[in-house]
Parts: C-alpha cells; sequence; structure tokens
C-alpha cells in the first residue's frame, strides 16, 4: 500500500524550515503532496505557479530527482481533511516551532480529527537550525533589504529579489 502524506500550508516562499519538514516526511511516506492552500481575499508575494516552481526546484536540489519524484505539488481552496481524502493521503504533516505552533496546531488536530477520524496528524519537531524561520519573517526581512540567504535556498533567493524589484 502506498503511504501518502499531505503537507498544507502558504509555502510564500518555501523555506529550509519546509525543506527541513519535507526531508523528514518523505521519510515516513511513500509519496508526499504539498498542499498550498489558495485564500481568496489574501494577496500572496507569490503565485500559485511560482510557489509550485520554487518547491519543485529546491526539492530536486535538497533531495535529488529520485525523491523529489516521490513529491507532489498541488492547490487547494477547500477543507484540508477534503485535500487530503481528494489527494489519497491518510496522515496531515505539520511542522512544530514552538510551543505557541503546538497551542494552534493541536486545535487544528482536534478539529481535523472531528471533521474526519480516518485521517490523522502527524507532527514534526523543527530542527534547532531552522526552528527560527517564518515565511513571514522572510518576506518582511527581504521587503527591507535584509539577506534572507540562511533562511531560504538560493534559487528562492533570487527570486525573492526579482520580485521585490519588479516591486520597486
Ligand atoms: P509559515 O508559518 O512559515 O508562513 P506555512 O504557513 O507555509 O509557513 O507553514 C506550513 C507548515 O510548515 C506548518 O506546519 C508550519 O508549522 C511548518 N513550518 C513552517 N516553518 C517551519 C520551520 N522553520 N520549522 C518547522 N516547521 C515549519
Amino acid at each position: 500500500m502506498t503511504r501518502t502524506a499531505l503537507y498544507p500550508g502558504s509555502f510564500d516562499p518555501v523555506t529550509n524550515g519546509h525543506i527541513d519538514i519535507l526531508r523528514h516526511a518523505l521519510d515516513l511516506a511513500d509519496r508526499v503532496v504539498v498542499a498550498i492552500g489558495i485564500h481568496p481575499g489574501k494577496t500572496p508575494l507569490f503565485a500559485f505557479e511560482e510557489r509550485v516552481a520554487m518547491i519543485r526546484s529546491v526539492a530536486i536540489d535538497a533531495f535529488g530527482a529520485a525523491d523529489a519524484g516521490r513529491l507532489e505539488v498541488i492547490a487547494f481552496d477547500n477543507l484540508v481533511v477534503e485535500a487530503a481524502r481528494d489527494n489519497g493521503a491518510t496522515f496531515l504533516v505539520r511542522g512544530l516551532r514552538d510551543g505557541t505552533d503546538l497551542d494552534f496546531e493541536m486545535q487544528m488536530a482536534g478539529m481535523n480529527r472531528s471533521l474526519a477520524p480516518q485521517v490523522q496528524t502527524v507532527f514534526l519537531p523543527a530542527s534547532p537550525e531552522v526552528r527560527h524561520i517564518t515565511a513571514t519573517l522572510v518576506r518582511q526581512i527581504a521587503k527591507m533589504g535584509g539577506d534572507v540567504s540562511h533562511f531560504v535556498p538560493a534559487h528562492v533567493v533570487e527570486r525573492l529579489a526579482e520580485r521585490l524589484s519588479q516591486a520597486r
């Protein structure tokens, strides 16, 4: 049986923290579906297609073509448990950075368990070297001209520089 995990998030843009979680998710599952949540009314820095392209490119660099081939990227605008069901995933992967993440994630896991008891949530602890990274702060630092090369892969550093030079 193919074991499929769904890893939902915004990935705007993908960071070294996301890659750390993805690496562990690929150890646990045969197939990992990265599910980009699309929220009407919320304007992301990067369009869905751009986020997909960045995830694909950094996954090949980080994991190699064979393991990156076990990764899929999709968009979803419905309930995360519905996205899991639609994509044949039996568990959700979420990263934990700190106690704030834990409180919020426990609530979400509880609600998702009520909505779909057959879908399990698996929490993966952030590795110490990436646990401070959030995509929100990466966007803010990049907009202010700061160096984000410790937080995101080189490919994403370039895409951020391009995007922000267009915005000026
Ligand atoms: P962010 O919170 O950085 O904007 P997302 O909303 O895309 O990122 O988060 C998707 C998932 O990735 C969540 O489970 C979140 O906890 C996890 N995640 C994000 N950054 C990290 C990190 N630095 N270490 C571990 N997990 C992370």
